[in-house]
């Protein structure tokens, strides 16, 4: 039984741990860098530990202080979240080594699923389908070059260790090998630390559908249905949604009989993610298992009726989970758009500054995951998601009725979000029938980037928000002499930046 979970992470997921531990009668510790210090995570848990300067690897990413943060808060358990060190082997080992339970698979489930090769040669022998290509990492150019021929034009150089799009090359004839190579190993030291690469066949505009699965100690082993992801910009989700429109009762079938013996075979536990690619004529091919929560996780909780996350706590402690296999069909349809800190007009370039202003979309169906509230300092230490704006509706054309008027509820003033480009995708016609793959962005980009919208209306509210600003900066800062009881909830430098953006120009 679990009683006290560190989570080691930050922004929504970290809210979104925190939460599921209250729901499940757990209590929570954050932990921060320096500049997260008054991250509403962080206000959030029960009690929260410094961890170090901002680069994650003097905080998030550093092991040895997240394990002496448990053990020095009396905390029984990790709860890793999903990217920084969610799908580290060692880090698993390490929580194990100090005794306290990693809420996420085994290490060597981790390991196996890990390093792409191993991951396909393991799923081949258990029986699902994968992307033909090579069975082992690429020894040279020329080993690309044979094997390329060998598989047949186009291909994808991939790297190994894989994640976030990176290190990744198409290539459409033999001249294109030998620099394809190269670039995608050197992408692949830099963003993962090994430069491993093997080949795939480039399948032509599939769709990316992705089965959740829950495995707990007492041998359960369940499916969650699909989500479709095929809305990515450089091979990252932009949009998900559940269930997917092209995916009938029968293949569902299939592809959770698939997830589960990959599941199985890799003895996993806890709640994981089967990639696999749909092609246009209706084949599924294993891409790779994310052994974490998934950040589209919410469409899935939205249709099944589950909580994932405390799915998670629960099983991480030993109990059975809540599930019944029986009893597992889609409820309506739900949509999630990844409101990022990025300027979709121009090339979505990441942005930094402070949220000056917040305008929460709420009612029925609508649910907003936050990492970020008025007043934060949004900086570019950290991966650009802000929140997670989900919805849910009877039918597909409901969940994007409903999210149209969400994402118009919505209000963010202080930098460019990637909040109108949803908006347009919501508009497009050929989102709205459904048709969709990998490559709808590369189509559809400067159909709905064309023209950037008058930024009047945020102007606007960024101006009021400042005079707010100054009107309480005109409170006395202490009486008869002495400091206030309460010192300022918000980040210091929170009211002259608010003046900057608004006297800018
Ligand atoms: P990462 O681990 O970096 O996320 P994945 O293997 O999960 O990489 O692939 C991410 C995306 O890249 C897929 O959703 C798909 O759009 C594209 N992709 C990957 N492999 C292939 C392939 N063999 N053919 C076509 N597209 C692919």
């Amino acid at each position: 039984m679990l009683k006290r979970v560190l989570v080691a992470n930050r922004g929504e997921i970290a809210l979104r741990i925190i939460r599921a531990c209250r729901d499940e009668g757990l209590t929570a510790v954050a932990v921060y860098s320096d500049v997260d210090r008054l991250a509403p995570h962080v206000r959030a848990a029960d009690a929260a530990v410094a961890i170090g300067a901002p680069p994650p690897a003097e905080s998030y990413l550093d092991i040895r202080k997240l394990v002496a943060a448990a053990q020095a808060t009396g905390c029984d358990a990790i709860h890793p979240g999903y990217g920084f060190l969610s799908e580290r082997a060692a880090f698993a080992e390490a929580c194990g080594e100090a005794g306290l339970t990693f809420v996420g698979p085994p290490a060597a489930a981790i390991r196996a699923m890990g390093d792409k090769t191993e991951a396909r040669r393991r799923m081949q022998a258990a029986g699902v389908p994968v992307v033909p290509g090579t069975a082992a990492p690429l020894r040279d150019a020329a080993d690309a070059r044979r094997e390329a021929k060998r598989i047949g034009y186009p291909v994808l150089v991939k790297a190994l260790a894989g994640g976030g799009g990176k290190g990744m090359r198409r290539v459409a004839g033999e001249a294109e090998v030998e620099s394809a190579f190269q670039a995608a190993r050197s992408e692949a030291q830099k963003a993962f630390g090994d430069g491993g690469v093997y080949v795939e066949k480039y399948l032509e505009r599939p769709r990316h559908i992705e089965i959740q699965v829950l495995a707990d100690r007492h041998g359960r082993v369940v499916a969650l249905g699909e989500r479709e992801c095929s809305i990515q910009r450089r091979h990252q989700k932009l949009i998900e949604e559940a269930p997917s429109p092209v995916v009938s009762p029968a293949l569902r079938r299939r592809l959770s009989e698939a997830a589960t013996a990959a599941a199985g075979a890799v003895g996993y536990l806890g709640a994981g993610t089967i990639e696999f690619l749909l092609t246009p004529g209706g084949q599924f091919h294993f891409l790779e298992m994310n052994t974490r929560i998934q950040v589209e996780h919410p469409v899935t909780e939205l249709v099944y009726g589950v909580d994932l996350v405390r799915e998670q706590l629960r099983i991480a402690g030993g109990k059975s989970m809540r599930i019944h296999p029986g009893l597992l069909h889609p409820r309506g349809h739900a949509i999630e758009c990844r409101i990022t800190a990025e300027d979709p007009f121009n090339d979505f370039l990441p942005a930094a500054g402070v949220l000056h202003y917040l305008g929460v979309p709420t009612g029925p169906g609508v649910r907003w995951d936050a990492g970020v509230e008025a007043g934060s300092d949004v900086t570019l230490f950290y991966d650009p998601l802000l929140a997670k704006l989900i919805a849910w509706g009877e039918s597909r054309d409901m969940a994007i009725e409903r999210m149209r008027r969400a994402l118009c509820e919505l209000v963010i003033v202080g930098l460019p979000t990637s909040q109108p480009f949803h908006l347009r995708v919501m508009d497009d016609p050929e989102f709205r029938k459904g048709e969709l793959d990998t490559t709808y962005l590369e189509r559809a980009g400067s159909r709905l980037l064309a023209a950037a919208p008058a930024p009047g209306i945020e102007r606007a509210i960024a101006v009021a928000a400042a005079m707010l600003a100054d009107q309480q900066r005109t409170v006395p800062k202490s009486v008869d002499g002495r400091s206030p009881a309460r010192p300022p909830a918000r980040p210091s430098d929170w009211e002259s930046a608010a003046r900057r953006e608004a006297l800018r120009d």
